[in-house]
């Protein structure tokens, strides 16, 4: 892989819905190293915008990462250039176990019975992601029985094992336990040292904690951007967070 810092690059992204403009000139360029929250009032744009990163047609606009354009592209090409998201519930497949879920996202198995069955054979990436998630004592456990948020980090985790180098959350801490967010929080922190990654997220307690760098959107547009301490400031975020 190559050493230069991975990025993502939206510019004057555009997205309209019949008529209706959901995303309106949206800029926002996001570098690994960096733990970027995406946030804002329920209907701003913030879900479109990282749709349209992947599966979403976008109007106008560009969205670069690391020197590709993905605008035109179709999402199992945007996967192959290392481009991943999760969604609120984790779509992860219920009924095989954590270790078949990743060897399925690895490409590694097909069909359940050529599964994997002992652990000298799961491949030493897989292991790593399992350490990393927190899963490895789940490897044998259905994904349908896990806990919310070890299905979120299950979620991770197969994007992980498919080399994302993006990595887009969809409230990943939506209905976690306190303990769930801050194994949640450590663990993009630890993320973000080598991917892009950009959390959509509601939860101002989880935000002020983890963000390292927040964009703040409202109607469709950016209104604000900086560190946590600069978008509290601002007297706009202000405005709208405090006058709805
Ligand atoms: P957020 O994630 O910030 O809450 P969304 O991106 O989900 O906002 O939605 C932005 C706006 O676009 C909302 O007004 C929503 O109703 C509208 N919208 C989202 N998806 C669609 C769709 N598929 N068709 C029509 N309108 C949509």
């Amino acid at each position: 892989r190559d050493h230069r810092p991975s990025y993502l690059e939206i510019r004057d992204l555009r997205v309209v819905f019949d008529k209706f403009v959901a995303v309106d000139g949206v800029d926002l360029r996001v570098e690994q190293g960096d733990l970027r929250f995406l946030i804002g009032p329920n209907g701003a744009g913030k879900t479109t915008t990282i749709d349209a990163v992947t599966a979403l047609a976008p109007a106008q606009g560009s969205i670069n990462h690391n020197g590709h354009e993905l605008v035109g592209r179709k999402t199992h090409k945007i996967v192959r250039y290392g481009v991943g998201r999760t969604f609120q519930t984790a779509s992860v497949f219920e009924d095989l176990t954590v270790l078949q879920n990743l060897d399925i996202a690895a490409g590694l198995r097909r069909r359940p019975r050529d599964m994997v069955r002992t652990r000298q054979e799961v491949s030493p990436r897989i292991l790593e992601v399992m350490e990393t998630t927190g899963l490895s004592r789940h490897q044998e456990t259905k994904a349908g029985v896990l806990s919310h948020g070890q299905k979120q980090w299950l979620e991770i985790g197969m994007l992980m094992v498919q080399d994302a180098t993006v990595l887009l959350l969809d409230e990943p801490v939506a209905g976690m336990s306190q303990g769930e967010r801050d194994a949640t929080g450590e663990l993009l922190t630890k993320l973000a040292a080598d991917h892009v990654v950009v959390v959509v997220e509601h939860d101002m307690e989880f935000l002020r904690k983890y963000a390292q760098s927040v964009t703040v959107m409202a109607a469709g547009k950016v209104i604000a951007e900086g560190t946590v301490a600069q978008v509290q400031a601002d007297s706009t975020v202000q405005e709208i967070y405090l006058g709805t």
